[in-house]
């Protein structure tokens, strides 16, 4: 089967293809080539919704689309949405920054925080989404160079490192993001 990924990233596209062939037999990932949908939802689920959803009209495929972030409790599950522009800028760096300047004098068991990855299906006949969750707590400060965004100061449970110090492969076994690839391969596998 043809499958849309609502991203004009193609690094996302091969990454993901390679994750749901390994087990959806005969699955072709392509990625999508129209217009950006302003993503005015207020959820993680409204804005892989509405993706998935301009995908899907814009091609006529089976589309799929993610939208993920990080979830700090004492923060009210912010920054969520506001993952990739916290700090007003989309520069990483700036953005730990200040969720560590948030967090300065809070202690390490009131630092509870989760990565949440959530991916939405559109067909003609089917909307459904899957949401992985990892969680953990926030770093005293960064450490480690692996990964992207938050990596170096989120601490999973079950470690004593960040997740920009575990090996790629490892965080990519048990990520947000491979668990709901994950429930989505279970899906596609029961549909094709
Ligand atoms: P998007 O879903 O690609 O728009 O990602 C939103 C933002 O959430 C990213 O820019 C990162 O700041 C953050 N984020 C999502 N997943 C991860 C992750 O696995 N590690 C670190 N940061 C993440």
């Amino acid at each position: 089967m043809q499958l849309v990924l609502a991203t004009h990233n193609q690094h996302k596209v091969a990454e993901v293809g390679a994750i749901l062939a390994s087990s959806v037999e005969e699955l072709e990932l392509i990625g999508y080539d129209g217009p950006e949908p302003v993503e005015d939802g207020t959820s993680f689920l409204e804005n892989a919704m509405i993706k998935a959803r301009a995908a899907f009209e814009f091609t006529g495929q089976p589309s799929i689309a993610d939208d993920s972030g990080l979830a700090v409790e004492i923060l009210g599950g912010a920054p969520g949405i506001f993952s990739a522009r916290w700090s007003g800028t989309r520069d990483n760096v700036t953005n730990r920054q200040l969720v560590l300047a948030q967090l300065q004098d809070v202690k390490p068991e009131h630092r509870a925080a989760s990565f949440v990855c959530t991916i939405a299906y559109v067909d003609a006949e089917n909307e459904i989404s899957f949401t992985g969750i990892w969680p953990g707590r926030i770093a005293p400060t960064e450490q480690g160079e692996h990964g992207f965004g938050y990596d170096p100061i989120f601490i999973p449970d079950g470690f004593e490192v960040t997740a920009a110090e575990l090996e790629p492969e490892v965080k990519n076994s048990m990520s947000h993001r491979a668990l709901a690839l994950e429930q989505l391969a279970s899906y596609l596998q029961a549909i094709s």
